[in-house]
């Protein structure tokens, strides 16, 4: 394995840090307590072409590899989790199209994406089938007419106040058929900047027949900068051409783009470990007690140490998970997971250790190591709890 970034991937990545240095960091909680979208920045991100990452150069999208994705994913986390998130679950609504779609649904689907900073959404998790998504009811049945007609409710939906396209997982024929599907539904308008606050509610009545209700936007302990909502279809019109792939192998799509987005989460997780551990650094570098600097406190020295142990072997996870994808390797989904879990891990440590060695200080919201305790919690719970990683790794090495 090689270490080492090319030229494209090194200047990448310092483009990013330089954006989130001078674009993200400096205003972030004051734009954390104004709970707005942060539209001029998914704007920005859009304009630097790190948005829609899997979205192939046929469609005029970068082509970028798995990798690279990870590393621009990784630099915006350390400005924000939840930017990074809505950045990260975009890609994973239009990767599915991108990976099985036909090159008309690529056209039609992800085109507007290149053309326009537009939002999607990625609707797998339901209310009675969150880790289990096999247990969901929403499903499509067939018409007379060859037309299929999608009836369901997801929740926590990244993106879904503002989004124009929604990728949605559903059963075949019944709500307790045997095979998933996975359809898209674009909408005709989508909440436009404004001032960034989501709608208390959005009704959409589609052209083609159905409505689509988007709900209240949660109210959460961290990643506030992303938007997350329920979303329910309506007898919702799906024409044939609107089905992705083989409309029986739905789940197969899934465990596909979970392959993909758990090192992307694992980057996000990472970027923050990284996050807290240069804040940490810093602080305990300046602060004094007992008449020395925190850091040179060695009980404190060993949770910096391990801190950045935490940080660094996440990063070789991802690595590797990378790695592995890239060659579509037989044991990808292990190294997704392991990537994932490591790296939530890490995130987690970093930001509960590195608030306690702020001490006081790191305990009010004046100082960023406490939204990032806060934003660090969802990141061992969405795209698979830990406890889901565990087991798809106690299967795969058993
Ligand atoms: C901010 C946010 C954004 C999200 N974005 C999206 C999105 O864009 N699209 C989408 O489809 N979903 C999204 N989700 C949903 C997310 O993926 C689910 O919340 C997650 O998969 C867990 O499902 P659940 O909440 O139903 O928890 P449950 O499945 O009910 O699990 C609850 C707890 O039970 C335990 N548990 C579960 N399974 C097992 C097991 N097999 N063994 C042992 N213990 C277990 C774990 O401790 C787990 O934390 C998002 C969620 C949040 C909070």
């Amino acid at each position: 394995m090689d270490f080492n970034l090319d030229d494209r991937q090194q200047m990448l990545v310092e483009s990013v840090r330089r954006f989130v240095r001078s674009e993200i960091t400096p205003g972030i909680l004051h734009r954390e307590r104004e709970d707005a979208f942060p539209w001029d920045i998914i704007r920005k991100i859009w304009n630097m072409g790190i948005m829609n990452l899997t979205v192939p150069p046929s469609v005029g999208g970068n082509g970028v590899d798995i990798l690279t994705s990870a590393l621009i994913i990784r630099e915006l986390a350390c400005g924000d989790a939840g930017i990074a998130t809505s950045a990260m679950c975009n890609d994973l609504a239009n990767a599915v199209i991108a990976f099985h779609g036909n090159p008309e649904q690529q056209e039609r689907f992800l085109g507007p994406f290149v053309a326009a900073p537009l939002l999607a959404s990625f609707c797998l998790t339901e209310p009675g089938a969150g880790s289990d998504n096999s247990a969901m009811t929403t499903f499509i049945r067939k018409e007379e007419n060859g037309s299929y007609r999608l009836n369901g409710t997801k929740c926590f939906i990244t993106n879904a106040s503002f989004a124009a396209q929604f990728t949605v997982f559903c059963k075949l024929e019944k709500p307790a058929g045997r095979f998933l599907s996975c359809v898209i539904v674009p909408v005709p308008e989508a909440p436009g900047e404004g001032d960034g606050k989501a709608p208390e509610q959005r009704v959409i009545d589609l052209p083609g027949g159905g409505r689509v209700t988007v709900g209240k936007p949660e109210d959460k302990l961290g990643i506030r900068l992303s938007n997350t909502a329920s979303v329910t279809f309506e007898d919702v019109i799906v024409r044939p051409d609107q089905v992705i792939g083989d409309r029986r192998l739905g789940f197969s799509y899934i465990v596909d783009v979970l392959d993909y987005a758990r090192p992307m989460v694992a980057a996000i997780a990472l970027g923050t470990a990284r996050r807290a551990l240069d804040l940490t650094l810093a602080y305990t570098r300046e602060r004094k007690q007992f008449g020395s600097r925190i850091c040179d406190l060695p009980v404190a020295r060993e949770t910096l140490v391990a801190m950045w142990k935490k940080t660094e072997l996440a990063e070789l996870a991802l690595l590797k998970a990378a790695a592995k994808i890239q060659e579509q390797a037989s044991d990808r989904g292990l190294y997704a997971s392991l990537a994932k879990n490591t790296a939530a891990e890490a995130a987690l440590y970093c930001s509960a250790e590195g608030l306690h060695l702020h001490g006081g200080y790191g305990f009010t919201n004046d100082y960023e190591i406490a939204k990032l305790a806060r934003d660090a919690h969802i990141l061992d719970i969405y795209e698979g709890v830990r406890e889901v990683q565990h087991m798809i790794m106690g299967r795969e090495i058993v």
